[in-house]
């Protein structure tokens, strides 16, 4: 997707202004409550019309108020997922997914049905009526007949907040899986740094009405390092668990480590916290700590009263947070080698 945009909107109340030129397959909208994250999309989406300025998705001009240009909702062809997911109550899941295809020209068609149904695993509820759906399952509805029209660009707003936590960890695995498979650019908007950095790349950040920052998820989340139910965790990748006495072991970049928590097959994503990981100068003795991984540092970074340490180890990245006094202490440098200790308890299994 190669989106420009330029956009004025005045409410009584409310101002948004945004300059935007971005680029990317999967891009991310946050922000707090009321910062206009859901204007932003209602323009995209042509549900509202800006007083002035221009959106051009790639190379195509959906508004211009110099140009008189404005590209009706219909002719846009963006797909929209809302929070709540707007099924056809008369109609069953499988004519609630064929809705859009059906009306959407066959040389556009880019998504065949069978296979978005396989990657969204709904084949078993085809036939059954939308009032028996699990929250989670409504949203996989949702999307699947939005993806079915073949967009040139999905819209999602907060299609997770309304989920519990145990759902959302569910369906996100769905949504990373059909955007790599299906070739559709995304706009993810959120106020949760977790689904940011777990679904999208880049991220535009919105205050009060106006665009604040334009960066990676990655970096907005350590941006946030310290910040209440918001500070930083290593999103970590790992494999193939096996038992380890009454531990499970697991394979994680080119080591090893043990976790108290037991995994499937394949790959499992859990939460390291930055502030549980202790660093050493050298290897200690004998530690309680199960994990102890020899560290090169390549980066360190300031927020608030806290430092950020980047350690590569085998082969991974991990984030750990000290206190500006241990900088002095560990003699923070980069190149420096240093050895992190994690306890098998630290990992919390998202999905
Ligand atoms: P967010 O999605 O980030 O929570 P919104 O974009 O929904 O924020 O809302 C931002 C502000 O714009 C709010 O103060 C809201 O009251 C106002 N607003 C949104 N839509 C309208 C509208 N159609 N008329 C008047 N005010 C609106
Ligand atoms: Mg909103």
């Amino acid at each position: 997707m190669n989106l420009e945009l330029s956009l004025e909107k005045k409410f009584p109340a409310f101002q948004f202004k945004a300059d935007v030129s971005a680029k990317g397959k999967r891009l991310g909208v946050f922000g707090p409550s009321g910062s206009g994250k859901s204007t932003l999309m209602n323009l995209l989406a042509g549900l509202i019309t800006p007083d002035r300025g221009f959106i051009r998705l790639d190379g195509h001009t959906l508004f211009d108020s110099e140009k008189r240009i404005l590209v009706s909702p219909k002719n846009r062809r963006i797909g929209v997922v809302f929070q709540h997911a707007h099924l056809f109550p008369h109609m069953n899941v499988q004519r609630n997914l064929m809705y859009g295809f059906k009306r959407t020209p066959e040389k556009e068609r880019k998504i065949s049905p069978g296979a978005l149904i396989d990657v969204l695993a709904l084949g078993h509820l085809l036939d059954r009526s939308v009032h028996r759906l699990s929250g989670g399952e409504r949203q996989r509805v949702a999307l699947g007949r939005t993806l079915l029209a073949s967009p040139r660009l999905i819209l999602m707003d907060e299609p997770l907040t309304g989920l519990d936590q145990h759902l959302k960890y569910q369906i996100i695995p769905y949504l990373k899986r059909v955007f790599q498979e299906f070739d559709i650019p995304l706009i993810f908007i959120s106020h949760s740094l977790r689904e940011m950095r777990l679904l999208t790349d880049d991220v535009l950040v919105f205050d009060k009405g106006f665009l604040s920052h334009c960066l990676s998820s990655e970096d907005l989340a350590r941006h946030n390092l310290v910040s209440g139910d918001r500070a930083y965790a290593n999103l970590i990748t790992l494999k193939n668990p096996l038992p380890h006495k009454d531990l499970w072991r697991y394979t994680w970049g080119n080591t090893d480590l043990i976790l108290t928590e037991p995994g499937k097959e394949g790959e499992n994503i859990f939460e390291l916290p930055s502030k549980d990981i202790t660093l050493f100068k050298r290897h200690p003795e004998a530690s309680s700590a199960r994990n102890l991984l020899h560290g090169i540092v390549t980066d360190f970074f300031n927020v608030g009263n806290r430092v950020g340490v980047e350690l590569s180890c085998s082969g991974e990245k991990l984030i750990c947070q000290i206190v500006p006094e241990s900088v002095e202490e560990l003699d923070i440098r980069k190149g420096e080698a240093l050895v992190a200790a994690i306890k098998a308890s630290a990992f919390r299994k998202l999905f």
